[in-house]
């Protein structure tokens, strides 16, 4: 089964939650009006917060990716 990893740019994200529309599960808003990933893990060396998903999940994280004005969210697959 295919994975994906979502990498998530907080310092980018401006709250305009959008992700939040079409994912709450995923990105639910954090009380500093930004969103969080669910789940996710810091990177320290990116930077970034990241989250591995699988098939079932990407649609929407791609969708929420696509929808955002910042660009803070990528998904890209790693294992086929
Ligand atoms: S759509 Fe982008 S800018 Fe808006 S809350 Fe989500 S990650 Fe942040």
């Amino acid at each position: 089964m295919a994975k994906y990893l979502i990498e998530f740019d907080r310092e980018l994200c401006i709250g305009a939650l959008a992700c939040t529309a079409v994912a709450e599960k995923f990105w639910p808003r954090s009380e500093d009006g930004k969103v969080d990933l669910t789940g996710a893990v810091f990177n320290e060396e990116t930077k970034k917060w990241e989250l591995t998903i699988d098939e079932a999940d990407f649609s929407v994280n791609k969708e929420a990716e696509e929808v955002c004005p910042v660009l803070a969210i990528k998904v890209t697959k790693i294992e086929d």
